[in-house]
């Protein structure tokens, strides 16, 4: 049996080079538009205050407070977006709608539920505490000038969003998408919607894997096939090098003849692990390659995942996406993880940890993890609806219903009963 020149590497290992071999890309002006989960590369402070105005916050009559309860002449009206030449002296008050701003000598508004307004007069209800500053949000209510609103590293959802255009950006400073290349490798693949020859089947792992790179937050690139050919896959690395910032092959790195990736990357760049002690996933490989010779960029990462279409997903979502999100920014670059009670009994391995396909559900106030089936790495099935990645400890024997054990989540998942 041939024996790969390659030391296994424990997963938290593996995820230790990657982590020290992958830096955040440095940060440019994002469009707003464009900036849906980037992760700002600098605090962000609010030029001016919020409200820059005092402004009414309902629908109403603006007046003075020391006025009490007694009728005020209405002398006009102050909507939103302008501001109408209006003075509030003792006895007048002004018809207002929700965010215009309070007319000059008014110190308080009425909402419209609570006066009567007749012919030209307003009269407040009784009983209701009319005082200095009712119904108004004051300058700098909400947000002062000067102070800081969003933080470096913080990522920008839609709230994020909705404040930096509330402060009047357009563009903010974020870390940039990595173009992530995709290309599959292998004589047997098909393009999908293609008729198949005896012997071929379609390549699965290609769409899967520029989805989960654009799932991660990533920009991704697609390389195509490329057959199991030393020439062409030279030709691949090298086009593929110049355009992805991040790369990720599949298929070709286990002990087959025409496994040709791994002394290709051993001869152009640096092979940092080409064996994870996991399953699925073992022959994962990760590489640093220069763009192209005396370039002074950044070496690329370069991810040679396995063939099969499930260690290919997995060792994707356990490896490529964390060095994805690094380069994104985040300091947070992992699955998010939940305690999970076995629904069954699962089998450990004895001689790697085990990355199990679950479903999880809410039963009897515990998050229950049960097994998607066969784990065979080449059945997809195993991956589609599921939740997340149980985690199982290398081990002998049966874990027992019951048992807790960690999951990884892959998707959002609504665990209420
Ligand atoms: P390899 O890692 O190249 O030895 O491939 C391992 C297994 O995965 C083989 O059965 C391949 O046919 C299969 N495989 C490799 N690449 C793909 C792909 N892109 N889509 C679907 N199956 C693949
Ligand atoms: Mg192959």
């Amino acid at each position: 049996m041939r024996e790969s020149p390659y030391p296994m590497v424990s997963v938290e290992e593996a995820l230790a080079i990657i982590s020290h071999q992958v830096a955040p890309l440095p940060a440019g002006s994002g469009l707003l538009q464009e900036a849906l989960g980037l992760v700002l590369a600098e605090d962000v402070r609010a030029p001016a205050d919020q409200p820059p105005f005092p402004a009414s916050i309902v629908d109403g009559f603006a007046l003075r407070a020391a006025d009490g309860d007694l009728p005020r002449r209405l002398i006009g009206e102050q909507m939103a977006g302008y501001v109408a030449n209006l003075a509030v002296g003792p006895g007048a008050a002004v018809r207002i709608t929700t965010g215009a701003p309070l007319p000059a000598g008014a110190d308080a508004v009425v909402m419209v539920e609570r006066a009567d307004e007749a012919e030209g007069w307003v009269t407040p209800h009784p009983g209701q505490d009319l005082r200095t500053g009712l119904g108004i949000r004051a300058v700098g209510a909400d947000v002062q000038a000067g102070q800081r609103v969003l933080a470096a590293g913080q990522a920008l959802g839609p709230a994020e969003l909705g404040m930096l255009a509330s402060l009047g950006m357009a563009r903010a400073p974020v870390h940039r998408r990595p173009v992530v290349g995709v290309f599959s490798t292998g004589d047997e693949l098909v393009e999908p919607g293609q008729p198949l020859g005896p012997g071929q089947i379609y390549d699965s792992n290609r769409p899967a894997l520029l989805a989960a790179a654009a799932a991660a937050g990533g920009q991704p690139l697609d390389l195509g096939i490329i057959a199991d050919q030393p020439g062409l896959l030279e030709q691949a690395l090298s086009a593929a090098l110049a355009r992805a910032e991040i790369l990720v092959t599949s298929g070709g790195v286990s002990m087959g003849e025409l496994d040709l990736l791994k002394p290709l990357l051993a001869r152009w760049g640096t092979v940092h692990f080409g064996r994870v002690q996991m399953k699925p996933g073992k022959p994962l490989t990760f590489a640093t390659l220069l763009a192209h010779e005396a370039s002074d960029l950044p070496p690329r990462p370069v991810f040679a995942l396995p063939g099969n279409p499930v260690s290919s997903l997995v060792t994707f979502q356990l490896f490529v996406r964390p060095a994805i999100r690094r380069m994104l920014g985040f300091t947070q670059t992992g699955l998010p993880r939940v305690q999970a009670t076995l629904g069954h009994e699962f089998r450990l391995d004895p001689e790697r940890p085990e990355f199990h396909r679950v479903t999880l559900s809410r039963e009897h106030g515990r998050t229950v993890a049960r097994s998607t089936g066969s784990q065979a790495s080449s059945r997809l099935l195993s991956a589609t609806g599921a939740s997340g990645l149980l985690v199982l400890e290398q081990g002998e024997g049966l874990l027992p219903a019951g048992a807790e054990r960690p999951v990884l989540m892959l998707n959002d998942v609504w665990l209420s009963e």
